[in-house]
């Protein structure tokens, strides 16, 4: 099948707007920006450029539908309603994949797949519903008859904020534990790439989830995002994104102290040691750096060598690299798709440049179609003989670059690995027991994998340390996130 026998769906198209309270509504300014399809770099639709008029809209409703009705559902009722959302969305799932690769560039063979990601995803939150409003009668010392219990009620008003790298997993991570817990969200996802949200948003609606209780407000960050993290009405900002928006928007939930969650970028080390099983390394260490064009938080993106086998590793990975089929996410036999914008193109390219005056340019390195194409396309690209004080080993460049590092010792490797301000993944190729479990105690990262690579099950869930952020995604510490310990006594003379 080619790219032209894929149906583009009706939804794709026309003026998109925010979902309020229920309705959906236009930004208060009528302004709206272009959600162009990265592959041709042609507008497909517009979306709503919103402003602190709509994010104020939207908070009030999400606020409004916290204290009505959504705050008696039990914890059967919400259970029930994120299956029916499970169905809904499970069986318009064709539809959604589709929006996604229109507007992101991610190939259909990535976005078909999440459908099984959604499915175990939604049905991780179902089960957690019982966890908001579930009490723990607590001992006490206190002199008398008392009987003293330990709630744990849901925050309140949860604002997301997400990038466009994989809206149709970022927005689960606001929406899942919001459900589940009776918070009530709403959702800035980002300005490129809004469509798939807003899709989902309507099928969420038509499973029946209540007016209020989940909202979309689409934008720029500089203004729908910022204002929602300064909303005195938001209790909580679950934020995916990078550390210098982390940063303004600490600063921003400064004015009522909001809850945080910051996920954040990463400069992940992937440690091949001599012993490793190269037929499995070199696939697997470059698809932890292509994957998703290389638009990944966990992209492994410095990969460490042992020297013994450097040069053959180098050279497996540079003809593997070449063999990667990048195209038209439409096209089922791309697998890779194009950047997502324009700018990240020339981010990308600036960061090429500055490699291949730094390291050995082994594979790739130029925009595909050259500069007449109107897709916004690179070559997977690889540089070895690189150090860890250079640009493309120290910034997180995401994009499909991988930057191959020598080292002599274990003890170096760990150094190697370390030595940068992120923390947010990590990977290791050996077959020695014995070194898997070492490198992995002396990482310092959130997740490591151990001969795979990106692997992730919603029930366990990840997240960073150092300048990757905090808080987790996923599993139960997740849904704790949403929630607040509350103390109650009761004296029973
Ligand atoms: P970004 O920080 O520029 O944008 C992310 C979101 O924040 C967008 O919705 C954007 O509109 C919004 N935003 C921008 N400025 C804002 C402001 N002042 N106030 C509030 N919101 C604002 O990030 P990006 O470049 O779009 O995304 C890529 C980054 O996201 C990378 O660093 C990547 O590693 C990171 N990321 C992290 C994870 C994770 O789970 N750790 C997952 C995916 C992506």
């Amino acid at each position: 099948m080619t790219s032209a026998q894929v149906q583009i769906p009706a939804f794709v198209g026309g003026e998109k707007k925010n979902l309020i309270g229920g309705r959906w509504v236009p930004a208060a300014s009528g302004e709206t920006i272009d959600a162009i399809n990265p592959a041709t770099g042609a507008p497909i639709a517009t979306i709503a450029a919103s402003g602190p008029a709509d994010v104020d809209a939207a908070v009030a409703a999400a606020r409004a539908a916290f204290e009505g009705e959504w705050s008696r559902w039990t914890p059967h009722e919400r259970r029930k309603l994120i299956l029916r959302v499970h169905d809904v969305l499970l069986d318009n799932f064709e539809e959604l994949a589709t929006i996604e690769t229109l507007d992101m560039g991610a190939p259909l063979a990535r976005t078909r797949g999440l459908k099984e990601w959604t499915s175990q995803v939604l049905q991780f939150y179902a089960g957690q519903t019982a966890l908001a409003g579930s009490a723990t009668p607590a001992q006490n010392s206190l002199p008398g008859d008392f009987l003293s219990l330990k709630y744990l009620a849901p925050v309140g008003v949860v604002g997301g904020v997400i990038p466009w790298n994989g809206p149709l997993i970022g927005l689960w991570w606001i929406f899942g534990p919001a459900l589940a817990t009776g918070c009530t969200a709403v959702l800035k996802p980002a300005e490129d790439a809004s469509l798939s949200v807003l899709r989902v948003a309507e099928l969420m609606q038509e499973a029946g989830v209540p007016d209020g209780v989940i909202n979309v407000v689409t934008g720029y960050g500089a203004q729908a995002g910022a204002a929602l993290a300064e909303h005195p009405g938001v209790d909580r900002i679950a934020f995916t994104g990078s550390v210098g928006t982390a940063q303004s928007i600490v600063r921003a939930s400064a004015g009522n102290l909001k809850r945080l969650q910051l996920e954040l970028g990463g400069k992940s080390p992937d440690i091949v040691f001599a012993d490793a099983d190269l037929d499995k390394a070199v696939p697997g260490a470059a698809m932890g750096v292509f994957t998703n064009t290389g638009q990944v938080c966990v992209a492994g993106t410095r990969i460490l060598v042992e020297r013994s086998i450097h040069d053959e590793f180098v050279a497996r990975l540079g003809e593997f690299t070449k063999t990667v089929r990048v195209g038209d996410g439409l096209d089922p036999q791309s697998q890779l798709g194009p950047l997502i914008s324009q700018r990240q193109l020339e981010r990308v390219r600036k960061y090429i440049e500055i490699g291949s005056g730094e390291a050995r340019l082994v594979a790739g390195g130029e925009r595909i179609g050259g500069d007449k194409s109107a897709g916004f396309y690179i070559e997977p690209t690889v540089f070895a003989n690189a150090h860890n004080d250079m640009v493309i080993a120290r910034e997180e460049i995401f994009g499909p670059v991988a930057t191959v590092i020598p080292f002599d010792t274990h003890d170096e490797a760990i150094a190697i690995a370390n030595d940068t301000p992120y923390g947010l993944a990590g990977g290791l190729w050996t077959q020695n027991l014995g070194t898997a479990h070492k490198a992995s105690q002396a990482l310092h990262a959130g997740t490591i994998w151990v001969n795979c690579y990106g692997v992730l099950d919603p029930s366990i869930g990840f997240g960073g340390t150092k300048q990757s952020g905090y808080g987790w995604k996923g599993g139960r510490e997740h849904v704790e996130g949403y929630l607040y310990p509350k103390a109650v006594y009761l004296n029973l003379d």
